[in-house]
């Protein structure tokens, strides 16, 4: 039986970031200990026992619930799962946890924390509208590698308003000098039904040209200080890439606990209820499915292109056609490398992924 990694995903956030579209509730003791009862009730009725080596609290910020009901949680997965956790990680805000609660965590078996940095530029954080600033993100990082972390990961964005090169190389370099292992690093991107998707704020983001040589700049500097590139957005020290994030990039199975946590577990997608009012009211149904028969060329050809190791071109057999036709002009622009058998994209190829892919399907 191949392990598979648990999602639990935490939908409460203290306050609505202004370009965030995830779905989350707002804060209040009662529904978090509804939610949390419905999420060990899912998991004590889940119809597999099998084996889990990856878990994963994301959210919303599931910093924000009691970390007793975190330790909840894991016990009823202990119980109901054969769990052999390699690597079990939490999404963390700062100023939302302080050295007890991280200290907490470890204590209870969590190996990885993901913290939400962001940017190290107090202006760029206030654009974001989050409500933390650099200084609650470096005091989380010192806690965290105090209260035993030796896995931290730090998110970054890029493309906002009044960033230049010179202020994304501040932040990385003030990042990777302090004890942290890895970096997510997203670009902003406006969604619709958020209030960063109107002109005023549209009119203040770089352009095109100016967050392409912000991309490929972070990739080069992060690469020649230690942290590889392994994802289009994932940067690691050498041993330190997620493994329970490469289960999603290499079409492996995962069981999604959680309102709208998405599952691809037995050979089928499926997702649960998506309103928390659903998910804590029912017993146990719920579950959607979405695709019945996943792992299609298409998807496989779309999740593998996002790993800079590749894929091999032998296991996709339509592909060497498409290459023969298109390959040399994007060799040419240095979009894609061919060595042997394996097909991977350029940074400068992560840039424009999407057409790439497309017209490889
Ligand atoms: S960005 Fe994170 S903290 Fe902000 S609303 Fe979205 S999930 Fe919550």
């Amino acid at each position: 039986m191949t392990p598979v990694g648990v999602y639990i995903h935490v939908p409460f956030c203290a306050a609505k970031c202004p370009y965030c579209d995830f779905y989350s509730e707002k804060y209040s003791s009662e529904l978090v200990k509804s939610y949390k009862d419905a999420v060990i009730r899912r998991i004590m009725a889940y119809p597999y026992r099998t084996a889990v080596d990856t878990i994963y609290f994301g959210g919303g910020t599931p910093s924000l619930i009691p970390e007793k009901y975190i330790e909840e949680i894991l016990n009823a997965l202990y119980s109901h799962f054969s769990v052999k956790s390699l690597e079990t990680t939490i999404e963390v805000n700062p100023k939302i946890v302080n050295y007890n609660k991280l200290s907490a965590y470890h204590n209870m078996g969590i190996n990885r924390l993901s913290i939400g940095v962001q940017s190290c530029n107090d202006k760029e954080l206030a654009f974001l509208g989050r409500k933390h600033s650099w200084k609650n993100s470096l005091e989380t990082i010192e806690n965290a590698a105090r209260a035993g972390f030796e896995n931290i990961s730090c998110d970054l964005m890029i493309g906002l308003e009044g960033q230049t090169i010179s202020s994304l190389r501040n932040s990385i370099n003030t990042l990777v000098k302090l004890p942290i292992q890895h970096i997510s690093s997203y670009m902003l991107k406006i969604e619709e039904n958020t209030p960063f998707n109107c002109e005023s704020i549209i009119s203040r983001l770089p352009d095109e040209d100016a967050y392409a040589d912000m991309y490929l700049f972070m990739v080069e500097h992060l690469n020649s200080n230690g942290f590889a590139q392994y994802e289009i957005s994932n940067f690691a020290r050498p041993g330190f890439e997620s493994i329970h994030n490469n289960k999603y990039w290499q079409c492996k199975e995962y069981i999604g606990i959680g309102p709208s946590a998405h599952s691809y577990f037995n050979g089928k997608r499926y997702t649960s209820d998506i309103n928390l009012e659903k998910f804590t009211s029912s017993e146990n149904a719920g579950y959607i499915i979405t695709d019945d028969n996943p792992g299609s060329y298409e998807e496989r050809l779309m999740l593998g292109l996002r790993l800079k190791k590749g894929i091999k071109i032998s296991d996709f057999p339509e592909l060497d056609k498409k290459l023969q036709r298109l390959g040399k002009e994007m060799l040419k622009n240095e979009l894609i490398e061919i060595k042997d058998d394996v097909l991977s994209l350029t940074a400068k190829g992560f840039l424009i992924s999407n057409s790439i892919i497309s017209s490889l399907i």
